[in-house]
């Protein structure tokens, strides 16, 4: 189970990632992209399919650089894009209604969660679409604050913007449980703090968060 172990303590605070985690669309996952290229082949004067080339190898470099596929935002800034800028093309060209609607399976399990744990999204994602995409699943009304990137414009992985969201929701590292589909985005940096985190690469492995807390008890 891609669960990091040895924690003791209750977790008290779940902090969710939203894309590819709360839920998986890749209909959503290509406009987020192709607003990218679009970006890209505005700026550049090229076309939108050079646009496309150019960002594939952008994320190329950077993952043969450092490892791990990066996240498309710091895809997008090592290409000269800035942030505020992609999150306007975002809110623009992105249209979740047109892929997400409400998740049963996942409301069910949000609120079994709310009666033992406070729950909190961070996200790379910015908040007019996070608040829209939560809105779509149902479940907008089961977090208690939300951490996209307007919070500090810092995305995630970022050890700085982690100490601000883990300062604001307040408690020691073994009161959390980061939950993601990112290990090196999501997971890695609350897990270098000793924080318990949850590797899902698919919705049904949420069910697994009781056992998690079950075990940390
Ligand atoms: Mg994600």
């Amino acid at each position: 189970m891609p669960l990091t172990a040895g924690h003791c303590g209750q977790i008290r605070s779940i902090v969710f990632d939203l894309d590819g985690t709360l839920y998986v669309s890749e209909g959503v996952g290509s406009e987020i992209e192709q607003a990218a290229c679009s970006l890209i082949s505005k700026g550049r004067g090229i076309s939108h399919d050079e646009g496309c080339g150019l960002l594939r190898h952008a994320r190329k470099q950077l993952s043969a650089m450092y490892g791990p596929a990066p996240s498309l935002s710091r895809t997008c800034i090592e290409l000269g894009i800035e942030l505020r800028e992609f999150h306007d093309a975002l809110q623009q060209q992105v249209h979740p209604e047109r892929h997400l609607f409400p998740d049963p399976l996942l409301q069910a399990l949000l609120v079994s969660l709310r009666e033992r744990c406070r729950l909190y999204l961070y996200t790379n994602n910015n908040y007019f679409l996070s608040w829209k995409i939560l809105t779509l699943l149902g479940v907008e009304s089961f977090f208690d604050k939300l951490y996209p990137i307007e919070f500090c414009w810092r995305p995630k992985p970022d050890a700085e913007a982690l100490q601000l969201v883990l300062a604001d929701i307040g408690g020691p590292p073994e009161s959390f449980l980061f939950v993601g589909d990112r290990e090196h985005i999501d997971l890695l940096p609350p897990a270098e703090l000793g924080i318990a985190t949850l590797l899902v690469r698919e919705i049904a492995d949420m069910q697994q968060i009781h056992q998690v807390l079950d075990q940390a008890l």
